[in-house]
């Protein structure tokens, strides 16, 4: 892989160290961490306490391993403020989960915990190619979710002009974007998807009308179908970028131009592999549970977190000239996977099918159902406006040619259904791509 464009990188510093240096300054940071929060955090130095570690135990990043995890079950059970190891009147900021999978989430930021995300994602706008010359429209969500506030605090940081939009309203969206030529978009990729088609519908041409050249996707998992699709119907590149809400928001880590895995911001996480099922740490390449320590951070810190978000880490150094050690796209969350009769199941392994073929839209819905005991899924997924208008026996070929492919990919057999245009509905935050009545 490879492109022409330049690369731009915010911090070169930091970003382009060399291994053994970054280990060092994580080592000493991680050192740091560990005796703030044993010292601050009653829970964590009770369950370090209940494996007898101390943190004079912890030399370096190689002790890693001996630290016991964080869960997401421990912000519930600590809500809203046991997890934060600054008193409150150093915290500035709240940012919540969007609360995807259960009751929400908060963290709490310091000033520092302000400025380390910022500075997180302006690297992250700068390797998509933002400069003080670009508008950046920001169509994530402002509130809780950390979306909005991270892509505004970057943009603002690089000095570029910001069109903090939020999300919704469409058509809005695009008559900004084309009236003050918008150059950069900031929202999850399945908007970004929405945003695309609803120019084209609205008669405009992106390569024409807009000036839009790069966009940041993230919040949600995506493939790299989609993205290529992303990419043709808004005529820009499209990078994908990751966070989370407890590690510190959008920006952790960001794809460069190379498109070849997002850059984590090692100076200020490490970022492990571990297999879920055992929680043993693994080697690089391996695919399984990615767990974030963050060494920087000092209003809630948190060590080995587990993220549940599925992936494998790759070191070796990017044509872009960063050193980070890069993360594959998510495949899914561990509690994202479906079980259908015995077999694992990831939305975007279904996504990655619909994207490459013609006459469907990328919008789709899987309904899991268990009759008789046995499990079923429905692919429920929009036909474009052609389609819906073709023939019933071409209709049908596609219909087939879309169970057969899904047989392949994921060996089960579904029910496929082809629905009309625009059916399915549209969000404007997170796409919600399931519904399990095995559940309800
Ligand atoms: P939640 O969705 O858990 O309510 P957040 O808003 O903090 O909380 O979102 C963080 C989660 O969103 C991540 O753990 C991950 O599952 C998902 N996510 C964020 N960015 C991406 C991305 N680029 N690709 C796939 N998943 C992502
Ligand atoms: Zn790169």
């Amino acid at each position: 892989m490879g492109n022409d464009r330049e690369h731009r990188i915010f911090n070169p510093r930091m970003e382009c160290m060399s291994r053994d240096e970054r280990a060092q300054l994580q080592s000493e940071r991680l050192v740091q961490t560990v005796r703030y929060e044993y010292d601050h955090v009653p829970v964590y130095r009770a369950r370090m306490d209940a494996k007898c570690i101390r943190p004079e135990d912890i030399h370096g990043i190689e002790d890693l391993k001996y630290l016991p995890f964080m869960e997401k079950t421990d912000l519930r059970d600590q809500w809203p403020f046991g997890l934060l190891a600054a008193p409150k009147r150093d915290i500035v900021r709240i940012q919540g989960s969007s609360g995807t999978t259960g009751h929400p989430i908060v963290s709490g930021y310091t000033r520092n915990d302000v400025d380390v995300w910022s500075e997180m994602m302006a690297r992250t706008l700068t390797a998509a190619g933002c400069t003080p010359d670009d508008i950046v429209q920001v169509a994530y969500g402002f509130g809780l979710f950390t979306g909005g506030f991270g892509a505004y605090q970057g943009a603002d940081k690089i000095g570029a002009m910001v069109l903090p939009m939020s999300s919704g309203n469409t058509q809005r969206q695009i008559l900004m974007m084309k009236d003050l030529g918008v150059t950069m978009l900031c929202c999850t990729p399945s908007y970004a998807a929405y945003l695309g088609e609803t120019v084209r519908d609205m008669g405009l041409d992106p390569n024409v009308d807009l000036k839009l050249k790069a966009g940041c996707f993230g919040a949600e998992p995506w493939t790299e179908e989609m993205r290529v699709h992303i990419e043709e119907l808004l005529g820009i590149d499209a990078c994908d970028i990751y966070g989370l809400t407890e590690i510190a928001g959008p920006g952790v880590s960001f794809a460069c131009l190379e498109k070849d895995g997002m850059h984590i911001n090692e100076d200020h996480v490490i970022a492990e592999i571990i297999n879920p099922a055992t929680g043993e740490p693994l080697p690089y390449g391996e695919s399984g549970e990615l767990v974030f320590t963050t060494i920087t951070k000092t209003g809630m810190p948190m060590l080995r977190y587990r993220t549940h978000d599925i992936c494998s880490l790759n070191p070796e150094p990017c044509a872009c000239g960063r050193t980070t050690v890069r993360m594959t796209r998510i495949t899914g969350r561990t509690d994202d996977m479906l079980i259908i009769r015995g077999v694992n199941v990831f939305p975007s392994q279904i996504e990655s099918v619909l994207v490459g073929i013609k006459g469907v839209a990328p919008h789709y819905m899987l309904v899991v159902d268990r009759v008789n005991s046995s499990d079923t899924m429905e692919v429920q997924v929009e036909m474009t406006e052609e389609m819906f208008s073709d023939t019933i026996s071409h209709i049908e070929q596609v219909r087939k040619n879309i169970t057969d492919q899904i047989k392949s990919v994921v060996g089960i057999a579904t029910n496929v259904k082809l629905v009309a245009p625009k059916s399915i509905p549209r969000s404007e935050g997170k796409a919600k791509r399931v519904i399990d009545h095995r559940k309800l």
